[in-house]
Formats: structure tokens, C-alpha cells, sequence
């Protein structure tokens, strides 16, 4: 049998005396925890000693960004490759239940999407819940950007690309690899790092050359460049710097859908590209799943789970459940 508990922060799920909890829910000490990807916000509150069950490049990225654990595995659930980041992976007990994590379910050049299972119950995110967030076909816009960044290139003016450091950014670097040879291209050290991994693991990412204090002078000084910043780049003296010497910058996200995102993060120029599902992927994921029963975490929580019942789909945010049993599988 079973049991799944529901509380503000999430959802645990036990079964044959073995109690998992799914990324943010907390739970006892004893509880083994399913870490979904290594983004900070899904790794914040592991605790030193717990037990972990995720996959192996997750627990080398918490390793870098200094969470430790001990991996485990048990019989009854599995890890399902959610398209999201580099290891990060939906949690499925088949049949019963399927929590998505982060997921992206649009198939790329060096990932495959999401493909959902049945299950009686999921636990879906909805950060891009809303209709609004309707993300066009990915490889034209990445095309439209090539054209503006080939441009400045060839007119030698310096391009930075900024991106979330985990993720975005490696992506970012397995589309424009290509045709961006040939052009001295700098990462930020974390950026970097992270290439590191996605590297050990087969994907095929050119060296960068990583910033150091050494050789941000020589990148500083004019001429055809490209450099890969953080998504908090708006913080670093170097990106002020470099724009102030005429650099452009380009961010790449789903929340480019919004007029505002250029201003709040400081860009020139921005473009959709998500490691998220846009509104469509959501409602794909949850009615591919055939559920009973929906419960919607992360973003848009009450909107989504409002389509979904308009929809005819029971559905509910989990931030409006508190510490409740609420279904008893078998
Ligand atoms: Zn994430």
C-alpha cells in the first residue's frame, strides 16, 4: 500500500515501511529525501547525515555547491529524466504516483523532454501556469539570436550571454557552440565547473577560456568576443564594466514573455528559451498522466490548478493543503 501525505511544503510518499520526501517536504530525520535536480532552491534544506535517493550528477552538483549525502535506492519507485537540467529527474511509483519536479517536455539537440507516465496521482510543477507563457519553437528563436550576436561579432564588438550558471547556461553553450567557433569565447568560473560535469557525462561542450583576475584585463580590452555570465550578472563589477565599454548582453528565459524582464535583469536583449514546459507542456504532462487526482506546486499554483478543474481535471494547489493524508493507493 501507498500512503501519500500532503502538507504545505510538499509531499511525502510511504510504502513498505520506507517514507521518501519529495524535494521540499521536509519530514523526519529518519525519512529518506528525493532530490529532484541540484538547483538551490530544491537542495537549501538537506540535512548533513540524510539519505538521499536522485541521480548521479545530482549528487556531484550538491557536492559542488556544498551539499554532502549518502545516495540510496529502494525497490518500489524510480527516477524518470524530466528534461529539465543535467540529472534532474521526475520521482514515479508506477501506477500510483509521479512527481514531476522542474520538467521540460520540448525534445532539444542534446536532451530529450519529459515523457510522462500514468499515474493515479501527480504532483506537477506550474511555474509557467498561465496561459501567457507560450513559448515559440525553440530553434528559430535561438537562430534570431545567432543573427544579432553573428552580427555584433562580425562588426567586433563583444557579446555576453547571460544564463541561470547551472543548466541555462550549458545549454546555452551546446546551441551556440557550433557557430560561434572561431571566436574567443571567456566562462564565468561556476559556469565553468558546471561544464565540467555536463562534460564527464558526454555532453559536448567546447573549453572556455574561465575568468580569472589574471585574464579579465585582456578580456576587457576591445575586439570579437563572447562571455558567458551568470544570471545575477547585473551584480558583478565585470558585467557593468564590459557595458560600459560597449558590450551587448542577451538573456535567454521564459519570463522574456514578460514586456519588463530586459529592465529587471538588466539586458539588452532577451529571448524565450526555458528549461521549463510553457502552459501547453503543463496541461500535456498532467492530462498524459490521466490522473485522479492533480496537486500543483511551485509558480502559478492556484491558476493552474483552476484550468485544470475548468478542465474537468480534480485538481488543487498544494499550498492550500495542510498536513493531511490524503490518499491511500494500492
Ligand atoms: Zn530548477
Amino acid at each position: 500500500m501507498v500512503r501519500i501525505r500532503l502538507g504545505f511544503k510538499g509531499a511525502s510518499i510511504s510504502a513498505e515501511g520506507v517514507t521518501v520526501a519529495l524535494d521540499h517536504a521536509g519530514g523526519e530525520a529518519s525519512c529518506i529525501r528525493f532530490v529532484s535536480h541540484a538547483h538551490s532552491d530544491h537542495i537549501s534544506d538537506i540535512r548533513a547525515g540524510q539519505r538521499v535517493f536522485c541521480s548521479d550528477p545530482t549528487k556531484i552538483f550538491c557536492a559542488i555547491r556544498g551539499k554532502f549525502f549518502d545516495k540510496t535506492s529502494f525497490g518500489w519507485a524510480s527516477l524518470i529524466p524530466n528534461g529539465h537540467i543535467l540529472g534532474s529527474t521526475a520521482f514515479y511509483v508506477p501506477g500510483e504516483l509521479l512527481y514531476t519536479g522542474d520538467f521540460n517536455d520540448r525534445d532539444r539537440p542534446f536532451q530529450d523532454g519529459f515523457r510522462p507516465l500514468q499515474a493515479k496521482v501527480i504532483v506537477t510543477e506550474a511555474t509557467f501556469g498561465v496561459r501567457k507563457f507560450k513559448f515559440g519553437k525553440e530553434e528559430e528563436t535561438i537562430s534570431e539570436a545567432l543573427e544579432r550576436i553573428g552580427d555584433l561579432l562580425g562588426r567586433d564588438k563583444c557579446v555576453i550571454i547571460v544564463g541561470y550558471p547551472l543548466g541555462k547556461s550549458q545549454h546555452l553553450q551546446m546551441f551556440f557552440d557550433q557557430q560561434l567557433e572561431g571566436f574567443r569565447c571567456y566562462a564565468w568560473p561556476s559556469i565553468e565547473t558546471y561544464n565540467d560535469i555536463y562534460r564527464l557525462f558526454g555532453k559536448n561542450i567546447r573549453e572556455k577560456e574561465k575568468i580569472t583576475a589574471e585574464n579579465t584585463p585582456e578580456l576587457l580590452e576591445a575586439g570579437a568576443r563572447v562571455v558567458y555570465m551568470p544570471s545575477y550578472a547585473k551584480r558583478l563589477p565585470l558585467y557593468e564594466e564590459l557595458r560600459k565599454r560597449g558590450a551587448t548582453s542577451f538573456a535567454f528565459s521564459g519570463w522574456s514573455v514578460l514586456d519588463q524582464y530586459p529592465q529587471m535583469v538588466e539586458v539588452d536583449h532577451s529571448y524565450v528559451i526555458s528549461d521549463h514546459a510553457d502552459f501547453e507542456g503543463l496541461v500535456k504532462c498532467v492530462e498524459m498522466t490521466n490522473p485522479e487526482k492533480v496537486y500543483v506546486t511551485h509558480g502559478f499554483t492556484d491558476e493552474f490548478a483552476k484550468t485544470l478543474r475548468g478542465r474537468g481535471i480534480d485538481a488543487e494547489p498544494l499550498s492550500g493543503v495542510h498536513n493531511r493524508i490524503s490518499h491511500f493507493l494500492d
